[in-house]
């Protein structure tokens, strides 16, 4: 597959509209375009190189529209920016890759608006833009969290820690190495009642509850107790503070908590920040909290 066939076959993804058919040297900017992220996958540090192009190309755009999901924005357009190998992304690969982009764009509604492809003298650098739609919601910012708030994160945590470690271990057919290789944007949640501040999971649950601290000017505690992990028998630290996990951590008004979706779970509360103490404090399971504070940087949470 040569370079220009590869841009033909990304044109069947593409939004003819604003993306002017792939052929003019700019896209239009899509009517809907209100929130934007982008993010960079970079081969030895995001990936380890011998997964499947089609699972790059999901995660590529997965972890891009979980952003977006973590800010009530609806993914619409994305821009990319891929440069390739030549030597290893043969033909094969770039119609895997293809594929990949394809099942993500159905899976996420997002069609492609542009974007550059380049020769690589070292590994693979994979990044996308991403244009997403508030449809008349608020955006949930970090922000916006306030003592006595409830915390809440949607669904289980640690599979994507458990997975790196099973892909880490060439064990690729288990469910928890399907969740790293192909994480799932909570899309579902958007315009969720009585969010006050959110973010998606992807340098582990504690350090993004830190984040959400941070930028609100408190703190919270944690009730470990309540913390649902992907795995209950394995190790729980290793699942609270994992990354690559993608699940949402939000905040909640008093009152609105009873509302919670089936898979999300409340599993702390927002209390005022204090001098010299964490931003994230720990309860509930002493032994847990005790391997959570000794892992190497929860001092900077
Ligand atoms: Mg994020």
């Amino acid at each position: 597959m040569s370079e220009f066939d590869f841009i033909c076959d990304l044109r069947l993804l593409t939004d003819l509209d604003p993306a002017l058919g792939l052929a003019d040297d700019a896209a239009l900017v899509p009517a809907q375009a209100e929130v934007v992220c982008t993010d960079t996958l970079v081969e030895g540090l995001h990936f380890i190189g011998d997964e499947p192009a089609a699972d790059l190309a999901f995660k590529l755009l997965a972890v891009n529209a979980s952003d977006l999901a973590a800010m009530n924005a609806r993914p619409t357009h994305a821009l990319l920016n891929l440069s390739l190998p030549g030597t290893r992304c043969d033909a094969a690969w770039r119609a895997g890759f293809i594929d990949g982009l394809g099942e993500a764009c159905a899976a996420f509604g997002l069609q492609l608006l542009g974007g550059d492809t380049t020769g690589s003298p070292a590994g693979l650098v994979l990044s996308a833009t991403l244009f997403g739609d508030l449809e008349g919601r608020a955006p949930w910012r970090r922000a916006g969290a306030e003592a006595g708030q409830r915390v809440c994160v949607s669904g289980p945590v640690g599979a994507g820690a458990l997975g790196l470690a099973d892909v880490q271990a060439g064990v690729t057919d288990t469910a928890f190495a399907a969740h790293y290789r192909r994480p799932t944007p909570r899309l579902d949640l958007l315009g969720l009642p009585g969010v006050t501040a959110c973010a998606d999971i992807s340098d582990g649950l504690i350090a993004d509850l830190a984040h959400i601290c941070r930028a609100s000017g408190v703190a919270a505690e944690v009730d470990l107790s309540a913390v649902p992990l992907a795995n209950p028998a394995g190790d729980a630290a290793a699942q609270i503070t994992g990354g690559d996990d993608y699940r949402l951590v939000f905040t909640m008004a008093e009152g609105t908590a009873a509302a919670l979706p089936a898979d999300c779970s409340a599993i702390g509360r927002i209390i005022p920040a204090a001098q010299g103490q964490p931003l994230v404090r720990l309860s509930g399971e002493p032994a847990i909290a005790a391997q959570i504070e000794a892992r190497a940087g929860y001092t900077h949470f």
